[in-house]
Formats: structure tokens, C-alpha cells, sequence
């Protein structure tokens, strides 16, 4: 006998478990199936841990900035045990709430790795359950590359399960992670390398954006070294050793870090059974509203080759649950100006076009404004960190379709902007918007 649900989620991260609460808030029957631990990437090996590191790598500029602010500090070293077990205990916490938030939202849980039988029926270790709707939302796995000694070196997860601070440590890759994870390790005390194998990091983002990080990376002191692909790792008398396509890359690491991307969990999920298809990296294919081409299945989050951010994996969540047990039959995602941001040192917050994409698309009609300066914060401290803005208009009436921050606070400036070019702000609308004074997001609203 299986047990039947109106709907189930496969994977209970940042996808699965906002699918499954809304369609339980609406009244359907709903299941959360989760192989390891209650809220995913994000909370256990992502966002959450990362973004502590992130606090307390912040903190550690702060330190040396103090003296210029008239303190007398006696720094006695940092603890990066006692951090990692704090932050843990935290993320526990999270796990545990998580249960309780289940259970209070009429949601069952069920522990253990499902595996498709049939379009309607999950296996999840020998327990046939069905369901009139199955949410794909598996995420994703850190990628190792095929290479001699890959497995030398650690992934993200690994990065979380360090106890100990690595001295000497490499970082392979050019993306979210490798940027801010060597900007962590950095700030905490590590001589980071960082090995990209083109010219440069976040060749996706603004080129102001990358640019100016880049020279603070290097001012910072990370040993940022372009066009450098990596063809293996060793063993050598004190470390690991790389190998690239230059021959010997040099150095000798306490670690060597992949952040290289990810790949999704759709393996082992017998999809064939189901008849759903992926495509040649496996991510699962969906349309505007999260379907995949076999009805009743849907597939949300990183496992979608979408964009791989917890807010997005949430949002189509909720709204795919809107519409199918909300009664708002066109609810879904738009996938447009999607606003993000890096926690780099300094942070960077992006959203809409970048100014190739807006040429490329806009030609002649688009006109951007830039700054570039030194907040106010540094005029006092000898370590300079500099902010840098743009924004991209179109047409004659300048809508903005991006915004590029860089720069102390960036990431807590963007939100409300994000907004505003949701709604179609045009660069009048900002000048037209009272500044609020003395803030580095005031130039937002006064740029020329
Ligand atoms: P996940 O959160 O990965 O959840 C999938 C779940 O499915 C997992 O718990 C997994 O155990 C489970 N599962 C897999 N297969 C099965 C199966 N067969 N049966 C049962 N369960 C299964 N995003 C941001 O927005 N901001 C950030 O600052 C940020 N930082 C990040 C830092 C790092 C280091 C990483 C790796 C990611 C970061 N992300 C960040 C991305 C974010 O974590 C993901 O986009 C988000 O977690 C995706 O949610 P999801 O529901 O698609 O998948
Ligand atoms: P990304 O896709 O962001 O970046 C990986 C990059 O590594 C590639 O774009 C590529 O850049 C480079 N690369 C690929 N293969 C190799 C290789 N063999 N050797 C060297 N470099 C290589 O992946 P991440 O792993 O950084 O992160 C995965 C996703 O998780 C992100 O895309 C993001 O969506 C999400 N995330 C979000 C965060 C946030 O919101 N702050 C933080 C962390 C992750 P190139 O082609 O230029 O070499």
C-alpha cells in the first residue's frame, strides 16, 4: 500500500520546503522528502555558514581600520574553531526550528532519498508514496573536475567542515564561491592564491563591478593569478602542489579549495521512469511556470539550471503552490531583473543589464552614469576601499534597466532599488527622490 499526498517535494531546501508550506497553508495534503539535513544548501553548507564567515571576516577589517579610529587595541589571535562551532550550533538551531516549522504547517516529513517509480510514485528507501504533483527540487552538489589528484583538494562543503584555519591555501575557480570564499580566508589571516583560468573573475557581471573588486583583491593582498587553468594536484614533501597548463603553477598549499560550479542531483532520481527529461548536464528543463514536460511533475530551484539563488528557488516555490491550489491560475516567476549580490570584501549588488548586454541590446538609446569614490568611513583609515556605482538607462525617458554597486554596504543598498526598476523607475524618478545624507547610497540618487 502507498501513501497518497496531493503533493510531494522532493528535497527539503530552500525550494522544497516553500512549495510544500504554501500548498499546506491552501489546504492540500502535502510531503517533504530530505536524504540529509532540513534546509538545504543554504542553511547547512551555503548562505547561512558562509555568510558568518562573511561577518566575521568583516569584522576582521574593522579590527585593523580601529586604530585609525583612536582605538588601542592588544589583538590576541582568532579563534576559527570557536567561530566554526558557534556557527554550527546556530545552523542546528535552524535544523531543529525547521522540523517544528513542518510539523506546525501540517506538513509530513519524510526522512530518506527518493527515487521516481512511476510519474505519481516516489520510492523513498523501500516507502512507496504518491502524489497528484511532484516538485522537483533536488539542488545541486559542488563540482570536482576530472583531473589527477582532484580529490586533494575540497569542494564548499569542505570549506565548512575546516576546524582549523588553513595558512597557505588555494583557491580554484572564477565564480560566486572562489571570489568569496578567498575573500574570506583572506581577511582571516590565510595567504590565499586565487587561480582563474581566464582573465579575470565574474566575467558574467558589470565590468566595473569585477574590475574594481579586482584591485581591491590585490590591494588586499590576494595572490590573484589569471589564465592559470589547473590540469591536476600532488602530494609534495609539506602540502599540495598544482599542476597546470603551464606546467609547474608553484607554491605549496595547506589547501586547495573547487568552486568551479555545481551540478544537480538528478542521478540517482530515476527520472526515466517518470518520463521527465534533462538535458546534457542534467539540470531539468521547465517552462515560465516551473512545468517539466511530463504533467504533474515540476521542477524549482538550482536543479533547474536557473538562476541559483535561495530567493529564487523560493519565490517559484510559493508561486507555483499559489497557482496550483491558490486559484491564481497565471501565477509564476518572472525571471527578469532578478537582483543579486556577492559577498565579496567590499560586497557587490547587481540587477538588470549590464552595460554590454544593454548595448548589445539597446545600441545607441542607452546611457549610463557612473561614481566612483572614497566613502566617508575611509577618509579616516589608512586601508582605502573604494565604492563604485553605475546606472544603465534606456530611451528618452532613461529607464533604469541596471544598477551596479560596489562598495562598503552594497549589498544592504540594493533591495530597495530592486524594487524601484521592478517598477519601472526611470532615472528622473531617482533624482526626483530626496537623498538621505551622509550616506554612500545618497550618490544613487544624485548621479550625473
Ligand atoms: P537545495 O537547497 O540544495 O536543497 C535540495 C535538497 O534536496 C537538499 O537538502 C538535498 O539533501 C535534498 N535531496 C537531493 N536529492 C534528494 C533525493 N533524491 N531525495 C531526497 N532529498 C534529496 N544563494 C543566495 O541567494 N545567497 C547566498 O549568499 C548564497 N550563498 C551560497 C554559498 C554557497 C557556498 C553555496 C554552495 C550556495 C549559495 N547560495 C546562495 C545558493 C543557494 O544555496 C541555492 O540557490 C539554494 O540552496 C537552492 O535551493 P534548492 O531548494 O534548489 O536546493
Ligand atoms: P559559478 O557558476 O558562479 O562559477 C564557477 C566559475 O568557475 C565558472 O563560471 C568558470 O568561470 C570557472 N570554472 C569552471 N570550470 C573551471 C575549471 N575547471 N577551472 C577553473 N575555473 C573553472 O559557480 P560557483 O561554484 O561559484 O557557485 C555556484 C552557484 O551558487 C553560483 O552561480 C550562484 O548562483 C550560487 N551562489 C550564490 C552566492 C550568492 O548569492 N552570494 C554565493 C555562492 C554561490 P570562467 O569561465 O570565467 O573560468
Amino acid at each position: 500500500m502507498s501513501e497518497h499526498f496531493d503533493l510531494i517535494a522532493i528535497g527539503g531546501g530552500s525550494g522544497g520546503l516553500s512549495v510544500a508550506e504554501r500548498a499546506a497553508r491552501y489546504g492540500a495534503r502535502c510531503a517533504v522528502v530530505e536524504s540529509g539535513r532540513l534546509g538545504g544548501t543554504c542553511v547547512n553548507v551555503g548562505c547561512v555558514p558562509k555568510k558568518v564567515m562573511w561577518y566575521g571576516a568583516e569584522l576582521a577589517h574593522a579590527l585593523h581600520d580601529a586604530a585609525d579610529y583612536g582605538f588601542d587595541l592588544d589583538m590576541r589571535g582568532f579563534d576559527w574553531g570557536a567561530l566554526v562551532r558557534k556557527r554550527e550550533a546556530y545552523i542546528s538551531g535552524i535544523n531543529t526550528w525547521y522540523h517544528t516549522y513542518l510539523e506546525d504547517s501540517e506538513v509530513t516529513e519524510i526522512p530518506g532519498r527518493a527515487r521516481f517509480v512511476d510519474a505519481n510514485t516516489l520510492d523513498v528507501d523501500g516507502r512507496l508514496i504518491r502524489a497528484d504533483h511532484i516538485v522537483v527540487s533536488v539542488g545541486g552538489r559542488p563540482l570536482i573536475p576530472d583531473v589527477p589528484g582532484a580529490e586533494l583538494g575540497m569542494d564548499s562543503d569542505g570549506f565548512f567542515a575546516l576546524e582549523e584555519r588553513p595558512q597557505r591555501v588555494a583557491v580554484i575557480g572564477a565564480g560566486y564561491i572562489a571570489v568569496e570564499l578567498a575573500g574570506v580566508l583572506n581577511a582571516l589571516g590565510s595567504q590565499v592564491s586565487l587561480y582563474l583560468r581566464k582573465e579575470t573573475f565574474l566575467r558574467s557581471f558589470d565590468a566595473m563591478l569585477r574590475d574594481t573588486l579586482m584591485e581591491q583583491m590585490l590591494a588586499d593582498g590576494v595572490n590573484v593569478l589569471p589564465r592559470t587553468a589547473i590540469t591536476g594536484l600532488k602530494k609534495t614533501e609539506g602540502g599540495i602542489g598544482l599542476d597546470c597548463e603551464q606546467g609547474e603553477c608553484g607554491g605549496e598549499f595547506d589547501a586547495v579549495i573547487w568552486a568551479i560550479g555545481r551540478v544537480p542531483n538528478t542521478d540517482d532520481l530515476n527520472l526515466d521512469a517518470a518520463g521527465v527529461i534533462q538535458d546534457g548536464e542534467g539540470f531539468i528543463p521547465v517552462d515560465g511556470f516551473q512545468n517539466t514536460n511530463v504533467p504533474g511533475i515540476y521542477a524549482i530551484g538550482d536543479v533547474t539550471g536557473g538562476p541559483a539563488l535561495t530567493p529564487v528557488a523560493i519565490a517559484a516555490g510559493r508561486r507555483l503552490a499559489d497557482r496550483l491550489f491558490g486559484n491564481q491560475p497565471e501565477r509564476h516567476l518572472s525571471y527578469e531583473n532578478i537582483p543579486t549580490i556577492v559577498f565579496s570584501h567590499p560586497p557587490i549588488g547587481t540587477v538588470g543589464l549590464t552595460e554590454d548586454e544593454a548595448r548589445e541590446t539597446h545600441g545607441e538609446a542607452v546611457k549610463v552614469y557612473t561614481t566612483r569614490f572614497t566613502g566617508m568611513y575611509h577618509a579616516m583609515t589608512e586601508r582605502k576601499v573604494m565604492t563604485a556605482m553605475k546606472l544603465i538607462t534606456v530611451g528618452v525617458k532613461e529607464k533604469v534597466v541596471g544598477a551596479h554597486i560596489i562598495g562598503p554596504g552594497a549589498d544592504e543598498m540594493l533591495q530597495g532599488f530592486a524594487v524601484a526598476i521592478r517598477m519601472g523607475a526611470t532615472k528622473r524618478d531617482l533624482d526626483d527622490t530626496v537623498a538621505l545624507h551622509p550616506t554612500s547610497a545618497e550618490e544613487l540618487v544624485t548621479m550625473k
